[in-house]
């Protein structure tokens, strides 16, 4: 008999009951280190005071009204990401993937508004990952995301990730846009390098096309900028955001400068939750605490911390641990057994971690954690990597 609960996820056999910071408890009491963060969303570890007084203070006024009228919340969240990126305005979203959807809905909409209809087609990478709408996943295009989905949507020309000769090559009269993650999350944290972002954004001035990151993993505070790009000295036209944005409160968002959103005018798109007053306190508050004074210099020391101690794991455990990689706090370590091993053994040691491609285990912690958690995670991991390898 088929589960009540579309059985979609292969599950975990663990639920939670509650959580305090970077830990999770779960329904026998058992503490867990929290190095998944839900995938990247809750930045701020769980049940932050800042947090919940936001969420329940807003409760207590309006939860939702629509799009029909203005939503101060949304005025107030705007200005302050258009004020901290390249961005000039916001369309605000329930999820990633939508994000994702209005980012790309932007790109084609742009060349249709100047006057370059036949410009619809965006260049994707490959283990690129998108979210789980049929547009997103022709986008990233992998097989395990398709299969018996097809036919799939048209309009996606696929390169290697990295490659700027086959982005160059695959440029035609009908690009529109180049859409890539800054860091590949989950493709297996593949760090997409200085040179291979500067170049894209020069290819797309070039030729006249739009830069589309999807910063949904990497965004808010992750890698210790406020957003993956800012390392590499560089500006998309538009981006997608979500995750970590509502610090576990439904929330996402698509960012674009005011010369690519020139087509977004009224009627154009829409959203019934989108940028609900409840999702705007959280986002708000989440904003206060990753411009807080010291959060991304946190992020950088201790994702400088992870990182080296993971380099020593790889070094001193090579039957566990083939690489280490990655930037500020969404790490990656290539597993030698698979991936999914490595977590459930972590689990039953009582930490989380999250499977990426290319058997890679992510650890993506909130970003508040401190030298403690760091090196409780290097001990657990060092303990697994001595299970598996006899
Ligand atoms: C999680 C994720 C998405 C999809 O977000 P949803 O909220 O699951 O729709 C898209 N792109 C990237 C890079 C992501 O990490």
């Amino acid at each position: 008999m088929i589960p009540v609960v579309m059985p979609t996820y292969a599950r975990a056999d663990v639920v939670f009951e509650r959580g305090e910071g970077p830990y999770l408890f779960d329904t026998a009491g058992r503490r867990y280190l929290d190095f998944a963060a839900g995938v990247a969303v809750t930045a701020f570890g769980h049940a932050h005071p800042h947090l919940v007084e936001a969420l329940t203070r807003q409760a207590n006024k309006v939860w939702h009204t629509s799009n029909l009228f203005r939503v101060a919340g949304q005025e107030r969240l705007a200005e302050r990401l258009t004020a901290s990126t390249f961005a000039d305005t916001v369309f605000f979203t329930n999820s990633g993937a939508e994000a994702w959807e209005c980012g790309l809905k932007v790109c084609r909409k742009y060349h249709s508004a100047t006057g370059n209809p036949q410009r619809w087609r965006v260049i994707t990478f490959e283990q690129a990952f998108h979210g789980r709408t049929m547009t997103a996943i022709s986008a990233a295009r992998q097989e395990k995301l398709v299969k018996g989905f097809g036919p799939l949507v048209d309009g996606f020309d696929q390169v290697a990730f990295g490659n700027l000769n086959e982005v160059r090559n695959a440029i035609t009269d009908e690009t529109a846009a180049i859409c890539v993650e800054p860091i590949q999350g989950e493709g297996g944290i593949r760090v997409g390098d200085e040179h291979f972002l500067k170049g894209l954004r020069r290819v797309c001035d070039e030729f006249g096309i739009l830069l589309f990151l999807d910063e949904i993993q990497t965004g808010m505070g992750r890698t210790g900028k406020l957003f993956a790009h800012e390392w590499a000295g560089i500006t998309p036209d538009v981006m997608a955001v979500a995750k970590g944005i509502g610090g576990g409160f439904p929330l996402g968002a698509c960012l674009a400068s005011e010369k690519a959103a020139v087509g977004m005018t009224a009627g154009t798109h829409g959203s019934t939750y989108g940028g609900n007053p409840l999702a705007m306190a959280v986002g708000d508050a989440v904003m206060d605490l990753v411009l807080a004074p010291g959060l991304l210099e946190n992020v950088e020391r201790m994702g400088a911390l992870l990182h080296r101690g993971l380099e020593a794991l790889v070094e001193r455990r090579p039957g566990a641990y083939a690489a280490a990689r990655g930037l500020g706090l969404i790490q990656g370590l290539k597993c030698v057994p698979a991936n999914t091993d490595v977590v459930a053994r972590l689990r039953d040691h009582g930490m989380l971690a999250v499977p990426a491609g290319d058997n890679v285990v992510r650890l993506l912690p909130p970003l508040i954690i401190g030298e403690e958690q760091v090196e409780e995670a290097l001990t657990l991991l060092d303990r697994v990597a001595q299970e598996v390898t006899p």
